[in-house]
């Protein structure tokens, strides 16, 4: 089959992957020089395949006055005059029970053990260099509530297959020396020890090549402008080096998606959710965390990508402007510099900013549209990275009418 896979980030190079691996006539369609140069780009480096819970929780509930009114929430609202902004702020708000919460939970891990599989296939098979490392991730909290809630994640995780364990302070500080500056104020964390860090744009790169080598036909910097459709099927993409007919079409065009098939009538329910990123060069061997950490309270992680460290945070809800706000990148680095203080020459700090996929439920969209032909692979939020291998692989299983390895109704669009 001809398929054109519209957008390369990792999404849509995953998925190009690995349908050039089932045998399709691949063209990935991609605006920039080069892939990955989105959201994609310097993400925070998780591979969290345990740490999937979803944004939308009752616990947030209390939070919300926090996140419209205070300028240094690590969640920040600000509400706009855009009716599509309003309605995926209503279907947050229904998805923030107990019971979605916990069936979201269960899908989500089901997609992320699949791609953790994936990727240990992928890292054999292929020669990638993308500062791989398998380091296990500690998440630390400042306070009581926070560290009984998670462990009683924990423990509901435990029962879905996840292997984590509840430390105190002080074995948080044991395990990861590099948090010694705070570790007064450390009440406990979880430890998930098969986790694992990397760099989301070297991974994407790599991987690119590597479908390149199996006849993806990448068609970098090259504009996708809309679709030529007759009845209920797509007979083409327009871009500006002109038009591509193939049988099938994939849209993993992150959180473009929604605004390019508006026009369209697919209801994408995508909407960006901006973040931060800095990356400290030359990170110090002492000072800088080996184990991948999050800090619970601020919402940071911090990942070790060879010699440098990746931390990354910040949610905004504040439109479709991907600009970032210095405002928003002063307060990422004063938390940064005050929590792990030695971690290395923080003048020398490159800044990056990126827009989360998001849906009001936090998972993907992975699946066909009512045009026949149409599929989606969109809206992994903040775990795109984490969730790349298994969704490009629940997309080519439908796609190619397979028996599917987890629950593909889940991810189904208009679920
Ligand atoms: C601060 C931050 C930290 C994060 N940390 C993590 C993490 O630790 N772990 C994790 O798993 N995930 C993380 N994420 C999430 C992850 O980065 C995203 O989920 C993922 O990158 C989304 O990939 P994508 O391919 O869907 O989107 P993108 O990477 O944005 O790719 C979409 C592509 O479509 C192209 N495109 C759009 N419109 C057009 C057009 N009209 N014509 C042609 N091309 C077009 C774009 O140029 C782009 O390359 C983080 C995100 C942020 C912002």
């Amino acid at each position: 089959m001809r398929v054109c896979v519209l957008g390369g980030g990792v999404i849509g190079v995953s998925t190009a992957y690995a349908l050039a691996r089932d045998g399709h006539e691949v063209t990935l369609v991609e605006r920039h020089a080069d892939v990955a140069r989105e959201t994609s780009h310097a993400n925070g480096g998780q591979l969290s395949y345990s740490y999937v819970a979803p944004l939308a929780d009752p616990s947030v509930l209390p939070k919300l006055p926090q996140w419209l009114f205070s300028r240094d929430a690590a969640l920040r609202f600000v509400p706009r005059l855009d009716p599509h902004q309003w309605r995926w702020c209503a279907a947050f708000l229904r998805a923030c029970t107990r019971a979605r919460s916990r069936a979201t939970t269960a899908e989500l891990l089901g997609l992320g053990f699949l791609s953790q599989r994936l990727m240990h296939e992928v890292v054999e098979r292929e020669a990638l260099s993308f500062d791989y490392v398998r380091n296990g991730k500690l998440v630390v909290y400042r306070d009581q509530e926070g560290f009984e809630g998670a462990r009683h994640q924990a423990e509901y995780q435990a029962k879905l297959g996840c292997v984590q364990r509840a430390l105190d302070g002080a074995a948080c500080v044991a395990l990861e020396p590099a948090l010694a500056h705070i570790g007064g104020e450390i009440v406990g964390g979880i430890h998930t020890p098969g986790e694992e860090a990397a760099d989301c744009d070297q991974f994407t790169r790599c991987l690119a090549r590597a479908a390149q080598r199996d006849g993806v036909n990448l068609q970098l910097a090259t504009e996708f402008s809309g679709l030529r459709t007759k009845g209920l099927r797509v007979l083409a993409a327009q871009t500006s080096q002109g038009d591509i007919e193939a049988d099938a079409f994939v849209v993993c065009l992150g959180f473009q998606s929604q605004p390019m098939l508006a026009s369209l009538g697919v209801h994408v329910p995508v909407y960006p959710l901006k973040g931060y990123s800095l990356t400290l060069p030359n990170a110090n061997a002492q000072g800088a965390p080996r184990v991948s950490v999050t800090d619970a309270h601020h919402k940071v992680v911090y990942a070790p990508l060879g010699e440098r460290l990746r931390i990354a945070g910040m949610v905004d809800l504040t439109g479709m402007n991907p600009h970032a706000d210095d405002a928003r990148i002063a307060l990422l680095t004063r938390q940064a510099r005050e929590t792990f203080p030695n971690a290395g020459d923080y003048d020398a700090i490159q800044t990056w900013t990126g827009m989360r996929p998001a849906t009001p439920d936090s998972k993907p969209v992975i699946g066909a549209t009512h045009f026949r032909n149409l599929w989606l692979n969109t809206g992994h939020g903040a775990l795109g990275f984490t969730l790349a291998l298994g969704s490009a692989q629940l997309l080519a299983d439908l796609l190619a009418e397979r028996e599917l390895p987890i629950d593909g109704d889940a991810f189904a669009p208009g679920r």
